[in-house]
């Protein structure tokens, strides 16, 4: 990925897996922006600014062409919405629309009525920009940022933790991937389920389960497979596999 940004980094933020992406949305907001040089980008750090429920989160210096955002407890997520959100200031300074007259206190933004267009305009075009790049970005590499796996990560912490909660109040385990089951499976018709004779393992409920759709069904299947390796809940110091699989998939790109 080409650096678009001069990032000064002052918050110690780690950058090496999220950097492309300030980068890459740089890219696709200049293009869709227009704006000629880029800006400055300052991360920083504020533990009093933190503090505050509506403390700052990022703001645009016209004089310096620098975007300057807080970081502190924040998502990448929001931090790059911020970032698009900024990038159209610098766009409108760039093009002498950041008009620089009137009222910049508290409250601007209902008391200058040209601040509170250039605040209107920055909210609706940056955050579709967002919402674009992210959206492309997904499309295009569907392995590494699409959410399908962590929503299934989820899923299946979600009944680990649920299913631990029931150990401990009846003092038995239970299969709850079962439960989504109109009827068990009882080949041999004695009235015992498959699942609980010897030798017979989730895998041919999962082969008896009725097609669904396609990605949901890979995903089920990938996850089911984690889960049979024992490799789903990571050791302590382990990488969980869907971002060790991220990670070199990334790295694969390079
Ligand atoms: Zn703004």
């Amino acid at each position: 990925m080409k650096k678009l940004f001069n990032i000064k980094n002052k918050c110690g933020m780690d950058l090496s897996e999220t950097e492309d992406l300030y980068h890459g949305l740089g890219h696709f907001a200049q293009k869709r922006f227009g704006f000629k040089k880029p800006p400055t980008l300052h991360l920083v750090s504020d533990d009093d600014n933190a503090s505050k429920p509506l403390g700052k989160t990022a703001y645009y210096d016209p004089q310096g062409m620098a975007v300057t955002i807080y970081t502190d407890n924040r998502h990448t997520k929001d931090i790059l919405r911020s970032l698009a959100h900024e990038l159209v200031h610098h766009t409108q300074n760039e093009n002498g629309m950041l008009n620089d007259s009137g009222y910049h206190g508290e409250g601007y933004a209902q008391k200058n009525k040209d601040l509170r267009q250039s605040e209107k305009e920055a909210y609706l075009k940056g955050n579709m920009c967002f919402r674009d790049w992210e959206d492309s970005l997904k499309q295009s590499k569907p392995t590494i940022y699409n959410e399908w796996r962590n929503i299934m990560s989820t899923k299946n912490w979600k009944n680990n933790e649920l299913m631990e909660n029931l150990t401990e109040k009846f003092g038995f385990k239970m299969d709850l991937s079962l439960l989504k089951e109109d009827k068990m499976p009882d080949e041999n018709k004695d009235g015992i389920p498959d699942y609980a004779q010897d030798g017979k393992g989730e895998n041919d409920l999962e082969k008896s389960k009725d097609s669904k759709g396609k990605k949901e069904e890979e995903t089920e299947e990938e996850t089911e497979e984690e889960t049979q390796k024992g490799n789903f809940k990571p050791k302590k110091g382990e990488e969980p596999i869907h971002l060790k699989k991220a990670r070199e998939a990334k790295k694969g790109k390079k």
